[in-house]
This record gives structure tokens, C-alpha cells and sequence, in this order.
């Protein structure tokens, strides 16, 4: 297996090189060019492009335009290795590249190509002040080619783009954004209400920059969009109450692999005592919002921890990013997550949102026509990748030869005796200028070898939760002869560390990583920032058995040699455990908690699977109205199939009150009582006077709305006020959903399938809905045209 895989990637790798050789074959030719030719090269392929020719066979010449260019405005000539990145990103696979290999510079060559087609291509990182930075640094290069730029975000935080500022940066051929960005907007672009308002082209090719970041990190959470606040709920205090209640495990399950809990019968027997109920049943729907406020509740209690899910900052829950160790300033968790947190720390409970629309991260790239991601570690993840994404995870080899050395972990019994240890290997380091990058798994420990370092007389920077900017001066100076700097988690900055001649001489950078992070991923990341473009350097991890990894995710023996031991420690002498069981034990932890983040990934995706689907049947419905396609809608036509339909209802006969009720909520208020002549109506003689109604209203519309513009915009108006309050309804609903059927494993039923299955009847069910709103919003509105021009709608 492993034989199989090396040669696979061995051949991939020959492929790739032979589409290198035709790039270099260009080189001298268009060396040769002046600056204005270079740019008439554009309009050539563009050209060549229109006239049928692929963006494959335009590869090798334009790959050789971008590195010229390259050359010329930017100072830098690309490497053999990062065209061959470069070619990886074009095909729509993940490069990985080690961190100092230039992705930057990779993906101008990529963006041009497929800028060429006229339909845009956009560069996709996670962090804004980066997509700001590479955006600017790049841009001239394309300029000079004679593309268009843009940057895709707001150079004022606080101030939202226009729709005319969003229309001319996605119109651009080459975009630099944000992964939120990008997915708000295309949220945003779907809830226009008319044609104008639209800002989004097709989404054609794109790069994504940290792709595992991106494509596993923050596909964890959906992306949602909040609207109108929704009535408070009392649920969330009492139902955290009730929990306190469940003393032990046997009134719970907890999955822990699966991050999710649920009552055991037992525990269902607690509740219908403690709410003094009769019983308890999902399917009854009086007792869906507690199963559900239960279920967040039992949540927050059991699946989040304090300080390392969440923080207590000036009366608020504010989440943490785990994986770049700081807070997450203005996110929230979904769907009552947050409240229910809220309630268990005895905050008051926050205003809870409706969610209006909501899309992952997954099915927002699946959108696009082709797209790459380059990142420093990607391989140890290549299997999700395939799965989810369909993408392989090419390894280009570094320009120059890696010979930076990982070391085996140290492994401690203690946390004090880890710390110990880890500390006299930074002193003598430090002893010696060789510049030391010390990384720790939270904030909280950062302040604490802060501290001890203090302690010691060791200057230092400290890297943690301070402003991207101020990071790229620390991280400027970290390479120097005798710095030390104490990081949380820093994946993903792109800030990389130059070393000065001295500490090169000095055995270069020293990462001491003070323990195993949650995923294999992060430790790789962590490690590549020493090494960079063939500098020395080495990296060494130190493990504790009180870590929380090894304590969450560890053998329970583990636990039980560490219980024994613990008692008779020596901290000033600690000894470190060196049989090769320890070192399979982290593995085995570290390996455990990585197929968790990958479980609860597919189950995001599998989640929304439903939602994808909806998504795609209403904003296609919502394009064509919005295109002013609605003219194949015939109002008449939905309002008689409506009333078809409630009639059915009833049989043969309807009594004049239910007739007069069904006109009066829907039809029309506008007739009088000696309208009604009869008792009791057969389903034709009342079918017959709810359409005389209709009529009357339809032409009264009709005669106000004179020219056809104005027809059609009413229409339209009306059309998509009815999708969108039923869809907004939907996408909140679907959300609920899923924390009520994560209950339902009581039952020993599957949640994903139940979910779809809810969901579907969800979903047939707002398409009756929508029909109903069709029908009141053409019917009980009032139409006032001001001017001859100016028309507005008021709707009952
Ligand atoms: P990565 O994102 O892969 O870690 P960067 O894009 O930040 O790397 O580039 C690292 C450094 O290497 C930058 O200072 C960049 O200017 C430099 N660099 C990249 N490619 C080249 C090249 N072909 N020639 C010279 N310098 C380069």
C-alpha cells in the first residue's frame, strides 16, 4: 500500500513535469518581448481563447507571459517548483508547498491563465489582512498584464461595500477575498429583491490560499446570515436547571467522537418528573421547543469546556479559534448554542437571531467551475480531500533541500515536570543566540511560560490574541541571533521567518512546541516554520500525560500508569518516559481526535445536504424571476389552483361561514353582505363566486397597473416576497432541526436520515406556503402608482 502510494505520487509528479518543460520552452521567446508585446500577449490568448482554443493548450505560453511579467514588475522570477504549483492549482488539485516556498508568487501564474477566459478568477485566503496584503502586492503584475483587480473587501471594516462597489470588484478579472467574504456575498447576492441589485457573476475559478484552513478548519460551521430577532424564549434557565439535575451517566449518553449527547430513558423519566408532564415525545409537537432547549442545554453542559471552547469576556460567551488560538470577535453559535451557554454560565441570556440564510463552506466552493487550494501541509488530510472535495493533495518538492530536523517527542509524566524540561532546553538555547520559537496549545499556557521565561531573564516577544500587523513586526524579528518567542497556534498567518546570516551560523530556528496539537495537521504546520528554503533548523515536540489531548483522546491504561506514578514525582528532576509505548500512545490519541474533526465534518456536509438542495430549487426560481423570466408565471393561474385546492378540502358542501372565511383571509375584502345568498354552497356554486371575486381584484390591479413594466414588476414583487418569507422560515427551521433530531438518538434512529426526511416534508410543506402568500400578496395588497411612475405596493 505504501509502495503504491509513493509511486502514484511519483507519477503524478512526471506528469506535471512535462507541462513544465513546455513552460521553460517558452521562456527565451518571451523573454525577448518588450513590456508592450508582453501585454499584447493577453489579448492574443484571450483571442486564441474565444476562437475555441483551451485554457489548457494556452498553459504553456501564458504560464511563461505571467513569469516574465513576474520578473519584471514584481523582482521575482518563479522557480521550476512553483510553476509546477502552479500547474497543480490550474488542474484544480491542492499543492502542497512547504511554508517560504512563494505560494504567493505561485498563484499569479494560475490567475492569469484563468483570468484569460474573461470569467473571472479569485484568490481565496482566510484572513483579511492577507487577502489586503498579497492582493496589493500582486496586483500591478496583473495590471501590467492588462487585467482588471480588485480586492474584495471593505478597506473600512465598519462600512459595508455598495452594490455598485461589489458589482465592479466581481466584475474584475482577478479578485483577491476572504473565504467569509466570498460566502457572505454570495448569500447576501441571493436575497436581492430585484434585478439591480444582483452583483455576482457565475463563479468560475478560484484559489484557495491555507486550503486546509479553509476546506476542513472552517467547513466545520456553516455559514449563516441572521436576521429579525426572534421572541426570547424562557427555556433556555429552566431547562439548564433540569440539567444540573442529571447527576451521572445514566440519565445520559455521551458521544464524545461524535460530539453528541442525548438522554437515556432514564433521564426522559427525570424530565417528565422535573416539567411534571404526562410524557415526552418528539413527535408531539407541544414538546418539540423543550426537547429541544433540553438538548442544547445537556450541550453546552456536557460538549463545551470553559476557557477552552469558550471564554467569559465582559459578561459575554465569545468562541475561540482553536486553531489560531484567539477569539472570535462577533461569531456566535447557532441556532441557541449560544444562549444555552449563556444560561449554564449565569450570563443574561443574549437576543437569539433568526438564521435567513446559510450555506458551508463545501457547497459554496462546489459552486465554482474549477477551483485549487495550496497549502504548507495537506497530504496528511489527501484522503478527505478525495472524498469530499474530489482533489488530490500533490507534494512539490522544495527548491531547496529541507534540512530542518524533527526531533521525537519528549514525553513527561507531569505537566510541571513537561514545563520543567521544556524550559531548561530554551535557556540553553537561548545560552547559545540560537533564536527559539516556543509554541504553546492555548493562550493560557503562552502566559504562563511568559511568566516563567520572565522569571528566568529571558526576554521575549509573546504572540497571541494581539493584531495581525503587530504579529508580522514580532514575527519579523523572531529570526534574529538570541530571540525568543512564545506563540499560541499560528497557522495560517503566512508570516514567515527569516533568519539573519548569524543564526543561520547558530543552527537556525529552534521550534520547541510545548504539546501535541488536536490534529496531525497543525504539529506539521507548526514545525514548517522552521526550515524554510533550506535554512537549518530543528523542532521538538514536548508531551505531557496531563495534556488534554492524552487525556481526551489517550488509552485509558495511559490514565491509570499516570494515576500510579503521579503521587512520588520529582519536578526538579523529571524523568522522561522513553518507551516506544508512550510515543505510540500519542499517535493513537492525536489520531483519534483527527477522526473526529473529520467526522464532524462530513456530518456538516451530510447535514446540509438537505439545505444544498432547497438552495438550489429556490435561488434558480428566484434567478429566473429576478431575470425577468416571471413572465411564464400567470398569476391567474396560481390563485385558481390555490383555490382548487382549499376547496377539495371540504368535500361537497361548504357552509357560507367557512366560504366567507376563506375569502376574507386570502380573496378579498371588498364586497357586501348580500353577496351571500345561500347556507350552504356546492363546492361549484362556491368555486364560482371566490373566482367572480378574484376577478373583480384582478382587474382592479390590472386597470391601476397600466404599462407593461408595471405589470411585471408587480408580479415580480410579489413572487419573490412569498418565496423569501417562506424560504427565510425554511432555512431557520432546517437549522432547529438539526439540534432536535441529535435528540432522537434515543430512539436508536439515525438523525441525518430523520433530518431529510423532516426536512422534505419541510420543504413540501413551504411550497404550499409560498402558493398561499402568492395568492394573499396579489390579492390583499393595495397598489398606489405616484406620477404615472413610482408604484407601491402595501401589503396586508
Ligand atoms: P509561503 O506563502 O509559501 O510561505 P510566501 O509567498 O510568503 O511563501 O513567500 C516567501 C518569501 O519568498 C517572500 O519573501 C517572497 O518574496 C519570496 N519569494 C518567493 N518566490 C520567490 C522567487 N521566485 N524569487 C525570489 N524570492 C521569492
Amino acid at each position: 500500500m505504501g509502495f503504491k502510494l509513493i509511486s502514484f505520487d511519483y507519477f503524478r509528479l512526471k506528469k506535471i513535469k512535462l507541462i513544465l518543460n513546455k513552460v521553460n520552452a517558452q521562456a527565451s521567446s518571451m523573454a525577448r518581448l518588450t513590456d508592450e508585446e508582453l501585454r499584447q500577449k493577453t489579448i492574443e490568448f484571450r483571442e486564441r481563447y474565444l476562437s475555441g482554443e483551451s485554457l489548457d493548450s494556452l498553459l504553456p505560453e501564458a504560464f511563461a507571459v505571467a513569469r516574465e511579467a513576474d520578473k519584471r514588475v514584481l523582482g521575482m522570477y518563479p522557480y521550476d517548483e512553483q510553476v509546477m504549483g502552479a500547474i497543480v492549482l490550474h488542474q484544480g488539485n491542492v499543492a502542497e508547498m512547504k511554508t517560504g516556498e512563494g505560494k504567493t508568487l505561485v498563484a499569479t501564474m494560475a490567475l492569469y491563465l484563468n483570468a484569460i477566459s474573461g470569467k473571472g478568477a479569485i484568490l481565496v485566503t482566510n484572513n483579511s489582512y492577507l487577502a489586503r496584503r498579497d492582493g496589493e502586492e500582486m496586483c500591478p503584475l496583473y495590471q501590467f498584464l492588462g487585467l482588471s483587480t480588485a480586492i474584495g473587501l471593505s478597506e473600512d471594516p465598519s462600512q459595508t461595500l455598495t452594490v455598485d462597489e461589489k458589482k465592479q470588484i466581481y466584475n474584475s478579472d482577478v479578485i483577491y477575498t476572504t473565504n467569509s467574504a466570498l460566502g457572505f456575498d454570495y448569500l447576501i447576492d441571493n436575497l436581492a429583491d430585484a434585478p439591480e441589485k444582483k452583483f455576482l457573476r457565475d463563479f468560475n475559478y478560484c484559489i484557495i490560499d491555507e486550503a486546509d484552513a479553509v476546506l476542513l478548519d472552517a467547513a466545520q460551521m456553516p455559514l449563516v446570515i441572521s436576521g429579525a430577532p426572534r421572541v426570547q424564549s424562557n427555556l433556555y434557565k429552566i431547562c439548564d436547571n433540569f440539567v444540573y439535575t442529571l447527576v451521572d451517566e445514566t440519565y445520559y449518553h455521551l458521544d464524545i467522537e461524535k460530539q453528541e449527547v442525548w438522554l437515556t430513558q432514564k433521564g426522559i423519566d427525570e424530565a417528565i418528573k422535573f416539567f411534571a408532564m404526562e410524557h415526552l415525545y418528539v413527535s408531539d409537537d407541544n414538546h418539540r421547543e423543550l426537547i429541544r432547549h433540553i438538548t442544547l442545554a445537556l450541550r453546552a453542559h456536557k460538549l463545551y469546556t470553559k476557557n477552552k471552547d469558550y471564554v467569559i469576556e465582559s459578561g459575554e460567551v465569545k468562541l475561540i479559534d482553536k486553531r489560531e488560538g484567539r477569539i472570535l470577535e462577533m461569531t456566535k453559535m447557532q441556532a441557541g448554542q449560544h444562549q444555552a451557554l449563556e444560561a449554564k454560565e449565569g450570563l443574561e441570556t443574549s437576543q437569539e437571531m433568526r438564521a435567513i440564510a446559510s450555506i458551508t463552506y463545501q457547497n459554496l466552493f462546489f459552486l465554482f467551475e474549477n477551483y485549487g487550494g495550496m497549502t504548507g501541509t495537506g497530504k496528511s488530510d489527501e484522503d478527505e480531500f478525495i472524498e469530499i472535495y474530489d482533489k488530490e493533495v500533490i507534494q512539490i518538492p522544495t527548491h531547496n533541500k529541507l534540512r530542518r530536523k524533527d526531533l521525537p517527542d519528549r514525553i513527561f509524566t507531569t505537566l510541571p515536570e513537561k514545563i520543567y524540561a521544556s524550559i531548561e532546553l530554551v535557556k540553553e538555547l537561548h545560552g547559545k543566540g540560537q533564536p527559539v520559537l516556543l509554541v504553546t496549545g492555548s493562550v493560557k499556557m503562552s502566559e504562563v511560560y511568559s511568566e516563567i521565561l520572565l522569571f528566568e531573564g529571558i526576554p521575549h516577544n509573546i504572540l497571541n490574541a494581539q493584531s495581525e500587523s503587530k504579529e508580522a513586526r514580532i514575527i519579523a524579528e523572531a529570526g534574529r541571533e538570541g530571540s525568543v518567542t512564545v506563540a499560541t497556534m499560528m497557522a495560517g498567518r503566512g508570516t514567515d521567518i527569516k533568519l539573519t546570516a548569524e543564526s543561520k551560523k547558530l543552527g537556525g530556528l529552534a521550534v520547541v512546541i510545548t504539546e501535541r496539537m488536536e490534529s496531525k495537521r497543525m504539529d506539521l504546520q507548526i514545525r514548517g516554520r522552521s526550515g524554510r528554503q533550506g535554512d537549518p533548523g530543528f523542532s521538538q515536540f514536548f508531551v505531557s500525560l496531563e495534556d488534554d489531548l492524552l487525556t481526551e483522546w489517550g488509552r485509558t491504561s495511559l490514565q491509570d500508569y499516570y494515576k500510579k506514578q503521579v503521587t512520588h514525582r520529582n519536578v526538579t528532576n523529571p524523568e522522561e518516559l522513553l518507551s516506544t509505548y508512550f510515543q505510540n500512545s500519542v499517535e493513537q490519541a492525536q489520531h483519534a481526535s483527527d477522526a473526529y474533526g473529520r467526522n464532524s465534518r462530513k456530518d456538516t456536509l451530510q447535514f446540509d445536504d438537505s439545505l444544498k438542495l432547497q438552495r438550489q430549487i429556490v435561488y434558480s426560481e428566484r434567478n429566473r424571476i429576478l431575470s425577468n423570466e416571471s413572465s411564464q408565471y400567470d398569476l391567474r393561474e396560481i390563485i385558481v389552483s390555490f383555490v382548487d385546492e382549499t376547496l377539495q378540502k371540504y368535500g361537497k358542501q361548504i357552509s357560507q361561514k367557512d366560504l366567507l372565511d376563506i375569502i376574507l383571509t386570502n380573496i378579498s375584502y371588498d364586497f357586501d353582505n348580500s353577496f351571500f345568498k345561500q347556507e350552504d354552497y356546492t363546492i361549484s356554486e362556491a368555486r364560482q363566486l371566490i373566482l367572480e371575486l378574484v376577478d373583480k381584484q384582478l382587474d382592479e390591479k390590472d386597470s391601476l397597473l397600466t404599462t407593461d413594466k408595471q405589470k411585471e414588476s408587480f408580479k415580480r414583487i410579489v413572487l419573490l416576497k412569498a418565496i423569501d418569507e417562506c424560504w427565510i422560515e425554511e432555512v431557520d427551521y432546517l437549522q432547529q432541526l438539526r439540534v432536535l433530531v441529535s435528540s432522537r438518538r434515543a430512539a436508536q434512529r439515525n438523525p441525518v436520515f430523520e433530518y431529510h426526511k423532516e426536512a422534505l416534508k419541510a420543504f413540501d410543506n413551504m411550497l404550499s406556503d409560498i402558493k398561499l402568500f402568492v395568492v394573499r400578496n396579489t390579492l390583499l395588497s393595495d397598489v398606489t402608482i405616484e406620477k404615472g411612475e413610482k408604484m407601491n405596493i402595501y401589503f396586508a
